[in-house]
């Protein structure tokens, strides 16, 4: 069955900085929209910062499985509003990959319940080395056990997020610091994967295995249609026999 993925992009620094709209002329979602594209059964949409509703219609979110986020210096023009509708679509199941500067995201703060602040450094010799430590997760899946990136914003611990429910990635840097670069959590019936490569300013969205581990996520987060959606309040006794009771009918019946 086809995922319906929409990646969102705060697609301001593309139009206000040269060195960033050289790299991404049409904006780094389009890059990250294209490599996915290539799979038939990824149903790929985009949305934008300045877009009505930021392009997160209840309709466009209530017809997405996956949504991918990039957000930098202007988390606050995401309205409450929003955000508030993103968030209870991830409680009921949508999956979130939220990239890079995405941390410091309304979404993913008010998901994580944490400040998810962290130390950085811009410096255009900053190596990144990614490590798998989950070797055989389907996130990881096509990767070696580790991959590359030449020129990469150093991020480092201490990341103030909750423990993860699994880390499958740490990111050493050329600097000395580490980082837990790839992390997944649950939250209500929805799932989300963080994922720390992306600084606006080098072309890491070309990279082959940012884009593989991105692919890979989506179709990971992705939600298992349920056959109802989920019940809460109060559940009064007596359920069981009436359930027991209407089964043997039909057991009985054929
Ligand atoms: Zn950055």
């Amino acid at each position: 069955m086809a995922i319906r993925v929409t990646v969102w992009n705060e697609f301001r620094h593309e139009k206000k900085m040269p060195a960033v709209a050289k790299i991404y002329p049409k904006g780094l979602h389009e890059v990250i929209a294209a490599h996915l594209r290539k799979s038939d059964d990824l149903h790929v949409k985009t949305a934008t910062l300045d877009e009505p509703e930021h392009g997160l219609s209840e309709e466009v979110l209530n017809n997405t499985d996956v949504l991918t986020w990039w957000g930098h210096a202007y988390h606050g023009d995401a309205q409450d509003l929003i955000v508030e509708r993103v968030y209870h679509r991830v409680l009921k199941g949508m999956g979130l990959i939220v990239l890079h500067s995405g941390h410091f995201s309304k979404i993913f703060k008010k998901l994580m319940g944490t400040t998810c602040d962290l130390k950085w450094r811009e410096d255009h010799n900053e190596r990144e080395i990614l490590w798998v430590t989950r070797p055989g997760h389907p996130i990881v899946k096509d990767i070696d056990d580790h991959f590359i990136i030449p020129h990469e914003e150093m991020y480092g611990e201490f990341f103030d997020i909750p423990e993860p429910e699994l880390t499958l990635l740490i990111s050493s840097f050329s600097g000395g610091e580490v980082f837990r670069s790839g992390c997944l959590w649950t939250r209500g019936a929805g799932s989300i994967f963080y994922f720390r490569p992306g600084h606006e300013t080098f072309p890491t969205y070309y990279d082959k295995n940012v884009l593989k581990v991105i692919e890979n996520a989506v179709r990971f987060v992705a939600p298992t249609p349920s056959p109802k959606p989920q019940a809460f309040g109060n559940r009064p006794r007596g359920w069981i026999d009436k359930r027991i009771e209407t089964e043997s009918v039909s057991t009985t019946a054929t």
